[in-house]
């Protein structure tokens, strides 16, 4: 083993005591000598350091037949994240505060080399990549004119850097060619291998420095390369680095959550410990490929980072795909007007796979036209997207052909953002707002209705508050001046005081006139969904307490909207606003009984519970009286469950993994049943997974917590398109090595 450093020991020590507990390492940690067998006390034998280089290392596969046997804590996670690797080939990690620190510090450091400081957004362009930093954006989605379009508007708006996969990177500087673009202050590669002719394309269309980074987020691997000489400094702090057999083996020395020592995380990379010219300490790297991409080539197997893919003349991209032994496709970018000579390229490929047949796919692909879209009437769209399924709409790509059209793109953009900004919405959405607040007297009176919700749906996405509010009030003023006493639209104008400051809120409810009662239609439904980011961060605010011990309160929320949105009123709408905010709204807004005596008992148990709790046993006992459906008898469990959260009150592991059995559909493997929404369980799903662990389930607690995901409408829209056309890819490969399904 080479020499630590007193820093890289002590890390390393500290994750291996944290290691040498769990189940998953034990065996593993008793074969090296790392513990001692003859001791009851599980710690490090003296010559830990010894003994470690003697550890068998363990890779992707082994931790994901047991994931929970390798989680320390199921508490202080900050970081939930997915391993890289095809289908069925990834598992959920988990890491805590100081892993993330550690994380966001080596990434500032290592951009600060290259002058790029906090101040200075990423775009993260056609890939999977979210924003990370506060200025951060993500702009997803096929590379059409209108992309191109979002990309040039939001590059002028402010000078930015670049980030991607280098080939979808060069997709886009080749449809660039001959455009004038706004300066883009650096260009980040990430994700693949970046070749040669990819740097040189980048470099002549965007007019700036190429960066290369290489990240491995479960491994704690970090790296960028320097701008003296371009080589991939890789962060030594964060990760213990070794290669074993020719392979790249890692330990994270911040994750204390879920830590992964000695593990093979798949990539091939070669480690030069010579300096480097620059000046910086540690090592430097290449990166070859994942295991997998092996190509079959004249000079024998190659990794794509060890096959050199040169510029072509009258050729901006190209990618290559060994699709058996002899035929290979070639898809091309061309530089325009070119008479093109294919014979370099031929007599390459022959060097490269000897005799195949190439098929060259020259991509001419019309970047004017716009993206596939059908047609329908105004009314058609207002049916849509009141009535039915807005996941279907937007898979058809259905839009109003008449004056609702700006009015449907505007909802789009919301609600599946192809610009994704870290907080609020996007400079492109915003336009579009600007211009719907423009009244348009022609505007038939449901298109001109449908316009004033989308406006005040827009409200629980924009990050600035005084801008909010003065949207509202101007699409409240257009409703008034409708006349409109609509059921659905009078619920969507009180549903933003769940983000509005209490004076506000409190002037929205004493000023509207409460619906008595009608049925939620389909928009009212996703924009009480959307509404309820903005609630959970007044909670957190306005009510702390509530938002510490119900946590995350965004699933309370949802849970409570999926229960009664067939049986709604407008008291459970009131009391939302009073849970998030923790003040009580005029008493004449309870006043009235629902009919619903279930939902009645419900309300005057939530008011008792968040209130001082003195007539909670009270309230209780109406509850379960007026509970006869198996989903209400289950609802007052879980509310049950809840009120202990609230009262710190301790809960019993095995009391509740057998009620959260019964009544979430807890299978009998001690798994969460997927098929079940966990929505409403997660509080409690998060504070007992820490108990569970404790008591040895380790594999119940792992569960618990994958079942606890915080849900998030917005982000999870992202990476449903992102997935679907921004996927990685690969420059070179060959699919005949590949074995087939
Ligand atoms: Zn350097």
């Amino acid at each position: 083993m080479r020499e630590l450093s007193d820093r890289t020991a002590t890390n390393l020590k500290k994750v291996l005591e944290v290691a040498l507990t769990l189940p998953g390492n034990y065996h593993r940690f008793l074969q090296a000598g790392l513990i001692d067998s003859n001791s009851n006390i599980k710690q490090l034998v003296t010559d830990w350091q010894t003994a470690f280089t003697n550890l068998q290392p363990i890779d992707k596969q082994t931790v994901r037949q047991n994931p929970g046997l390798f989680l320390a804590t199921a508490d202080d996670l900050v970081y939930r994240g997915m391993t890289s690797g095809t289908s069925g080939d990834f598992f959920t990690y988990f890491a805590g505060n100081e892993w993330n620190q550690a994380r966001l510090l080596a990434r500032q450091r290592a951009l600060s080399w290259w002058g790029i400081d906090e101040q200075v957004p990423i775009i993260n362009l056609a890939s999977r990549l979210q924003p990370l930093r506060v200025n951060d954006i993500s702009l997803i989605g096929n590379i059409t004119a209108d992309w191109l379009q979002s990309l040039k508007e939001l590059l002028q708006i402010q000078p930015a850097v670049i980030r991607g996969y280098p080939s979808r990177l060069s997709e886009v500087a080749a449809a660039l060619v001959g455009h004038s673009i706004p300066a883009v202050l650096g260009v980040i590669c990430t994700g693949e291998v970046l070749f040669d002719f990819q740097k040189q394309l980048l470099e002549s269309i965007f007019q700036t420095s190429v960066i290369n980074e290489y990240g491995c987020q479960e491994t704690g691997i970090s790296g960028l390369s320097c701008p003296e000489c371009g080589r991939l400094h890789l962060d030594v702090d964060r990760c213990f680095y070794e290669i074993i057999d020719g392979e790249l083996v890692t330990t994270d020395l911040f994750n204390y959550t879920m830590p992964l020592i000695r593990y093979k995380c798949g990539d091939r990379i070669q480690l030069d410990f010579d300096a480097c010219l620059c000046g910086r300490s540690g090592f430097t790297a290449q990166i070859l490929g994942r295991i997998q991409e092996q190509i079959k080539t004249q000079q024998g197997w190659k990794y794509p980072g060890e096959i050199c893919l040169p510029k072509f003349p009258g050729i901006l991209n190209y990618q290559i795909v060994k699709q058996n032994q002899v035929d290979v496709d070639i898809w091309l970018q061309l530089e325009p007007q070119q008479v093109l000579d294919l014979s370099p390229l031929q007599l390459w490929l022959e060097n490269l796979f000897g005799e195949v047949r190439g098929r060259v796919i020259v991509d001419s692909s019309d970047l004017s036209q716009l993206e596939n879209t059908q047609s329908c009437s105004d009314l058609e769209w207002i049916e849509w997207v009141t009535k039915k399924s807005w996941r279907e709409w937007l898979e058809l790509g259905l839009l109003p052909a008449g004056s609702a059209r700006e009015i449907a793109l505007l909802l789009k953009s919301l609600i599946q953002p192809t610009v994704m900004v870290n907080s609020g919405i996007s400079p492109i959405a915003q336009q579009a707002i600007a211009r719907l607040l423009q009244p348009s007297p022609c505007r038939e009176s449901p298109v001109e209705l449908m316009a004033v919700r989308v406006l005040l749906l827009a409200c629980s996405f924009l990050a600035d508050r005084p801008t909010r509010q003065n949207i509202y009030h101007r699409a409240q003023q257009r409703l008034a001046e409708m006349n409109c006493g609509e059921y659905s639209a009078m619920v969507d104008l009180l549903i933003p005081s769940l983000g509005f400051d209490s004076n506000t809120a409190i002037s929205i409810w004493e000023n509207t006139n409460l619906p008595d009662s009608g049925k939620l239609d389909v928009f009212n439904i996703q924009h009480l969904l959307a509404a309820f980011n903005l609630a959970a961060s007044t909670a957190k605010r306005e009510n702390p307490n509530i938002a510490i011990a119900w946590k995350p309160i965004l699933s309370i929320l949802i849970g409570d909207l999926n229960f009664w949105a067939s049986r709604f009123h407008i008291q459970i709408l009131a009391s939302w606003w009073e849970l998030v905010n923790g003040k009580a709204l005029a008493s004449s807004i309870h006043r009235q009984t629902t009919g619903d005596s279930f939902l009645d008992a419900w309300l005057t148990w939530r008011q008792a519970i968040l209130g001082d709790g003195a007539s909670a046993t009270t309230a209780l006992s109406q509850l379960q009286a007026t509970a006869t459906l198996p989903t209400e008898i289950a609802r007052v469990e879980l509310e049950q469950g809840y009120a202990k959260l609230l009262w710190q009150e301790p809960l019993n592991p095995v009391e509740w993994l057998e009620k959260i059995h019964k009544n979430a559909g807890l299978i009998s493997a001690n798994l969460p049943d997927r098929d079940i929404d966990p929505i409403p369980w997660i509080p409690l799903l998060w504070k007992l997974a820490p108990l569970w662990l404790a008591g040895g389930e380790s594999e119940l607690a792992y569960q618990c917590l994958i079942a606890a995901a915080p849900p998030d409408m917005r982000a999870s829209g992202f990476e449903r398109l992102a997935r679907e056309m921004n996927y990685k890819q690969s420059t070179i490969c060959d699919r005949s090595n590949i074995p087939l399904p």
